[in-house]
């Protein structure tokens, strides 16, 4: 059971070989058995669960169920839940719980009827590569227990490759859900932004986060995707677009499909081991029927810098409400209303999170605006006319989602360029507001290489399909952990 696909498992369930609450609980005693290890849990309520599970089996029962009615799911620490407390891997809200459900939360409990494992580990407020800013501590890589599961959403990648969890909710803000499935051998999509709510889902840069499915295949996201996607009127940049099936394409044949290698993508910037696997990846591409074109994306290498003008700038907007009054931690001692504010934030922050609030408090002042975040503005639109021209010759992009395989744990801790330049080629997309794919291609030195698949707005089915027809041909998806315990 621990290795099954969403739809077997959705098929197992319709077929009573297997009660929801029979499968939560192997779920849940595998993350009882495994996680003080491994740590991709912030908060587990066994109770809570199978009082969701009971009720999938009663939705079931009925005929009332769905393909994911009664599967279980690990969910990231950023979205709001009213059942478990929701910390965005910060001290400022360790005790924290949501008076509300995020709507994507909403969406697959209500909605889809699945069922929640718990909260998974996060960088604290998504700021990190690697998981080591958690406020609970770093979580490890199932591949190798001396490596980062890549970051921010460190945790949920972690579950699923130790299959504490067959699928994962994960969120993107410059790579958060492609980079950590690549460095763990799962399939993650960020999609459009737009397409998925960010209502209860703790803002970090606001234009640039969106939510997405994290799980062991392209056709476990599309199904994750169907059920997290859609118009939400309390989110005012939600788009109200048609309801599309995203499984829909899932088996056409990759003839004539044109692929993209923009050749930054393709400079001496990426680890060999890691551009070895890309490029086989490539040669399958063209066996399947692909066509390769050679692109440029000449704004690419601005990406990065104008990242860190404006992520930071949103986000010392967006946290500046963590202030010791209405949510979360509030220091023991103080002297008046400043100095409640000051040592709120300066004991309930971790260091990077103090670093970015402070470089975007400074970006954003006067004096600095016009040189930093307005240039940096003006690299964004660039950069999404850089990929606008790409895709007039190309139907998706490939290359490289992170330039090398999972790092030691405190390897880039200190030195803070190295950890940006993780997200060296995935944080463009997030810039263009465009869909992105991390699947498994391979491996160097015994560790997962991610190939990364960018597609034009909506092209969401096109990528899914793209992945599907890999995965199918390939496997290197189906690839566990050797040393994880995987006899139930
Ligand atoms: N690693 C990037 C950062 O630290 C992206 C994080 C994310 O996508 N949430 O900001």
């Amino acid at each position: 059971m621990i290795n099954k696909s969403l739809k077997q498992l959705g098929a197992a369930l319709a077929a009573k070989e297997i009660s929801s609450v029979e499968l939560t609980t192997l779920f849940l005693d595998r993350i009882e058995r495994l996680n003080p290890e491994i740590n991709a849990f912030i908060s587990v309520d066994r109770e809570r669960s199978l009082t969701q599970a009971r009720a999938a089996d009663a939705r079931l029962a009925a005929g009332q169920g769905g393909p994911l009615t009664g599967i279980p799911i690990a969910q990231k620490d950023i979205f709001c839940t009213t059942g478990w407390r929701t910390t965005c891997g910060s001290k400022m809200l360790a005790d924290f719980v949501s008076p509300y459900d995020a709507t994507v939360i909403a969406r697959l409990h209500d909605g889809a009827g699945m069922v929640s494992l718990g909260k998974t580990n996060m960088d604290e407020f998504a700021m990190g590569s690697s998981n080591e800013t958690s406020f609970f501590g770093p979580v490890k890589n199932p591949w190798d227990r001396q490596r980062v599961p890549g970051g921010s959403s460190g945790g949920s990648a972690s579950a699923i490759a130790a299959r504490l969890a067959p699928a994962a909710t994960g969120t993107d803000t410059g790579g958060s859900i492609r980079q950590p499935a690549a460095f763990c051998n799962l399939t993650g999509l960020k999609p459009t932004y737009g397409v998925v709510s960010r209502y209860g889902m703790i803002a970090f840069a606001s234009s640039l986060d969106q939510g997405g499915p994290m799980a062991a295949s392209a056709e476990d996201c599309a199904l994750l995707l169907n059920a997290m996607c859609g118009f939400d009127e309390r989110d005012s940049t939600s788009l109200d677009r048609p309801v599309e099936d995203y499984a829909r394409d899932l088996e056409k044949p990759l003839a004539g499909l044109r692929i993209g290698l923009p050749k930054e993508f393709f400079n001496d910037g990426c680890d060999p081991a890691v551009m070895a696997a890309v490029q086989t990846a490539i040669d399958q591409y063209r066996k399947l029927g692909a066509t390769l074109v050679d692109i440029s994306l000449p704004n690419s290498h601005l990406s990065v810098p104008a990242y860190y003008v404006i992520a930071p700038a949103e986000a010392s907007a967006n946290l500046s409400r963590f202030d010791g009054i209405r949510y979360g931690y509030r220091a023991p001692d103080y002297d008046s209303l400043d100095d409640l504010y000051m040592k709120t934030r300066a004991q309930g922050f971790g260091a990077e999170v103090k670093r970015r609030i402070l470089i975007g408090a400074y970006v954003l002042s006067h004096g600095y605006y016009d040189a930093y975040y307005l240039q940096a503005q003006r690299i964004r639109r660039l950069i999404a006319e850089d990929f606008a021209s790409a895709f007039k010759a190309c139907d998706i992009i490939i290359g490289p989602t992170s330039p090398t395989t999972a790092f030691k744990l405190g390897e880039r801790t200190t030195d803070l360029v190295k950890m940006y330049l993780s997200d060296i080629y995935t944080i463009a997309v997030n810039l263009a507001g465009l869909p992105g794919m991390s699947i498994p291609c391979g491996f160097a030195d015994g560790l997962p290489v991610g190939l990364q698949l960018i597609g034009n707005y909506f092209a969401e089915a096109r990528l899914l399909n793209a992945a599907h027809r890999y995965q199918a041909a390939t496997g290197w998806h189906e690839q566990r952990p050797a040393d994880i315990d995987l006899n139930g």
